[in-house]
């Protein structure tokens, strides 16, 4: 009988799998070592059968996130790929979902929160400038990493329109107590408005520990949205008030602009300056350190390695590449390990020095200037560590077909009347998404997760209105 092959054998040599620490509507994340570098990554594991008409949202994310490269966004490091799995490995976060965080305190102090917010405004802000909207954010999206970090993880709904960011689009995404008031009503909307309003429900599940709209029935919840009408607990001061209002508007022509959020007194108060969103990666040229300790390592020229890691190929190459990396940012030594066979044991096929040895191999690279990968894996786009790097001017976003509210609510997740969607095989009920392909007139809103109103005791509210 054949032997069974494992469908994590692509992974032997590169990295030592451990538990499974989360899963989502497509994927299982489990940690691991990477082993040449002894250093943690999250994998995240997707069945290519599973996924089905899903299948092109997931590399609609992979592409996405080749270009993107933020303290608060989470790396990309490598893409392996088989007949039946896709493996992303990615930068680990190892203390959990903003959503937890704030459901353990019952919600933040302000100064906490705008800590988080100012994190947050800084990725919004990088994103966009690179053309791209997120359009699920919301706090499962939004991992901590073991400095208190955010990283915005999940880009499998992004909005990368070829017109840039001023282009309208159509298809309704993300989780319907996040979507924005247009977004809801079917119409046409700018990806970053949209991603502005998300940010204010976020802002406000940080303040308060309740979602401002919310509603079992979805019709009623949209109603709410479109309405714009939500309580202010007392505890929320003027300053928090006046922000939420800002972000808050039925009107995308009246909400804030992510460039005025950065400066707004609110997220500069008791902070020395408004935000940043520049990367601190370095996005033109390799780390010349990183390159030599390869290079020394695999007993190749600096010129070889070099040039091996600007084809971008997100291969073991690329990861030890950017862990490296990692290492000299957070002030660590940069070394490849070297695993030394005990004696009388039989070495690996596939030990990682060879499997980086095979990467350097590959025949010459097309030239290509030394900088960040693009979706065809290489090109300047900034993806590797120093403390240099720019924000491009913030372009806005795309078009699409217009859904009616109707058709949405009998479509969405959960309240479908589609049994395909229904039986739908995905973990967790909560992160569940119906198949959805482009960016064409199909929904794709998931379920809240954030406690709702009623959920904990509060003190009285004041409505407000739009
Ligand atoms: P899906 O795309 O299927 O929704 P996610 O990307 O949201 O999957 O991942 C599912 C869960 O796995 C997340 O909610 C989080 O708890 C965990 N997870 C995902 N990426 C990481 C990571 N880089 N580090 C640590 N945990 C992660």
């Amino acid at each position: 009988m054949p032997q069974q092959v494992s469908p994590y054998a692509i992974l032997e040599g590169q990295y030592e799998l451990h538990e499974t620490i989360g899963s989502g509507g497509f994927a299982k994340v489990k940690v691991a070592t990477h082993i040449l570098s002894g250093e943690k990554v999250a994998v995240k594991i997707m069945d290519k059968r599973q996924l089905g008409d899903d299948l092109p949202r997931i590399y609609l994310e992979i592409e996405a996130m080749k270009q993107l490269s933020h303290q608060h966004v989470c790396k990309l490091y490598q893409v392996l790929e088989t007949e039946t799995k896709i493996f992303m490995v990615l930068e680990y976060c190892p203390g959990g979902e903003l959503f937890d965080y704030i459901v353990e305190r019952d919600r933040l102090e302000e100064d906490e929160a705008r800590l988080f917010f100012r994190q947050i405004a800084s990725a919004v802000a990088y994103i966009h400038s690179m053309g791209y909207a997120h359009r699920d954010l919301k706090p499962e999206n939004l991992l901590l990493d073991d400095d208190q970090q955010l990283k915005l993880i999940d880009f499998g709904l992004c909005a990368n329109p070829a017109g840039g960011m001023d282009q309208r689009l159509a298809t309704c995404c993300g989780s319907p107590a996040y979507a924005a008031p247009e977004l809801v009503s079917g119409h046409q909307y700018l990806g970053s408005e949209a991603d502005i309003w998300s940010m204010g429900v976020l802002l406000y599940a940080l303040l308060c520990g309740f979602l401002p709209f919310d509603d079992e029935n979805l019709g009623a919840l949209y109603r709410k949205i479109q309405a714009g009408v939500y309580e202010k607990p007392e505890w929320l001061s003027a300053g928090s008030r006046d922000f939420l209002h800002t972000m808050l508007q039925v009107d995308p022509k009246r909400r804030i602009t992510i460039t005025q959020l950065l400066n707004h007194p609110w997220i500069v108060l008791g902070q020395p300056h408004g935000v940043d969103a520049t990367s601190k990666y370095k996005t033109c040229g390799v780390d010349e350190d990183v390159i030599t300790e390869i290079a020394v390592h695999q007993g190749k020229s600096r010129v070889a390695v070099r040039q091996a890691v600007c084809r971008w190929s997100y291969d073991y190459l690329t990861a030890t590449y950017f862990l490296l990396v990692t290492q000299k940012m957070k002030g660590k030594p940069i070394r490849l390990i070297q695993k030394v066979t005990p004696l009388g044991e039989i070495p690996s096929q596939r030990t990682p020095a060879r499997c980086l040895m095979e990467q350097l191999n590959k025949e010459k690279p097309v030239d290509v200037p030394c900088g960040m990968p693009n979706s065809l894996g290489n090109s300047p786009r900034g993806l590797h560590t120093s403390l240099e790097g720019g924000l491009d001017d913030i372009d806005l976003l795309s078009i699409c077909k217009v859904t009616p509210i109707d058709q949405l609510v009998d479509k969405v997740v959960g309240k479908t009347t589609n049994p395909e969607l229904e039986l739908t095989p995905l973990v967790s009920p909560k992160k569940r998404r119906p198949p959805s392909v482009g960016d064409d007139d199909k929904e794709n809103f998931a379920q809240p997760r954030v406690p709702t109103p009623g959920h904990k005791s509060r003190k009285k509210a004041t409505p407000s209105t739009p």
